[in-house]
């Protein structure tokens, strides 16, 4: 039976901690962090999203400003309401919610962030940092994914890791963050995608398996080896309700521990941009 890696119980730990850590800024006459979110168009899931992370904002005590724009909003439009965030003292970091619509160049507003305050870890110079091992805002998935391991006691050192999926977002960071020489890292990693051949006898070598591939249930008793753990990054909705990339039923008594979907990543994805926002804030000051 495998232990499920319940993000919210990790999450409200994290959360506690950091919502500490402001307590002690405040004391120390410092201003309470800041994040601004820009929501572009009416996409229901980036709206859960969005309003998810600004109701954490409130539980840990920062503070939040919420920017809607209109699905036609124009990229010159987007891009002075970035120049006017990137000048703003009072906001330490802020993030633009993905998918943007098909008009504006999703590339050219990313470059657009300082990267100082690039909370999403998404700016070129914060990915190559982050590859490099230099002190940077990490991408909040993987952030999130490495905090989960490291609550649950797991360590990724020595062991084999595979990453299904190879997104600028999810699966490449955490590929280059597992095999990194760092205190979450030294995993010898496999990073596979839709052209992987022979993707079940890879997946069935993984100790550790992260999936991230947008596939319903696509994971299942015929990719899991004996006692692995595997994390499912997928959010997909299924007649409604939200499902993994993993077939959790079906690997329940092969895994030793599994992230359960909704419960898992997404909630310690929202802890890994709180993390961001609260450094941003401690490099400002
Ligand atoms: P993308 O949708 O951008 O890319 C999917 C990746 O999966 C690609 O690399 C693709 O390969 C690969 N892939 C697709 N089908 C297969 C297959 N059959 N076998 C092997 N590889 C395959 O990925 P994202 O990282 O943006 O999203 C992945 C999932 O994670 C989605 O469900 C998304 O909603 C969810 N997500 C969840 C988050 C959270 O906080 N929990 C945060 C971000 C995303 P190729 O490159 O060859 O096309």
């Amino acid at each position: 039976m495998a232990l499920i890696l319940s993000g919210k119980e990790a999450a409200n730990v994290f959360k506690k901690e950091i919502s500490i850590k402001v307590d002690r800024r405040l004391k120390d006459k410092k201003k309470r962090p800041h994040l601004a979110a820009i929501l572009v168009g009416n996409n229901p899931a980036s709206s859960v999203y969005v309003n998810g992370k600004v109701k954490d904002c409130a539980e840990v005590g920062f503070l939040s400003t919420l920017i809607r724009l209109e699905e036609d909003v124009t990229e010159i439009e987007l891009l002075k309401n970035i120049e006017r965030l990137n000048s703003d003292t009072e906001i330490h970091g802020f993030i633009v919610q993905l998918p943007l619509p098909k008009q504006i160049n999703e590339k050219r507003i990313l470059l657009a962030i300082d990267p100082m305050k690039d909370v999403d870890g998404f700016h070129p110079e914060n990915f190559g940092r982050m590859a490099l091992g230099l002190p940077t805002y990490i991408p909040a998935t993987p952030y999130g994914i490495l905090l989960l391991l490291e609550y649950f006691g797991i360590d990724a050192s020595g062991k084999r890791a595979v990453v299904l999926g190879r997104s600028n977002i999810v699966g490449s960071p955490m590929s280059i963050l597992l095999s990194s020489n760092s205190k979450f890292g030294n995993a010898t990693v496999t990073l596979a995608h839709s052209r992987t051949h022979d993707l079940e006898l890879l997946t069935k070598s993984a100790d550790i398996l992260i999936v991230a591939i947008g596939k319903p249930l696509f994971i299942n008793q015929s990719h899991v080896k004996e006692g692995a753990v595997v994390v499912d990054v997928g959010i997909n909705r299924v007649d409604g309700k939200l499902k993994g990339d993993v077939d959790i039923d079906s690997i329940f008594n092969i895994a030793s521990a599994i992230s359960p979907v909704p419960g898992g990543v997404g909630l310690m994805t929202r802890v890994g941009l709180l993390m961001n926002t609260l450094l941003a804030a401690d490099d400002r000051e």
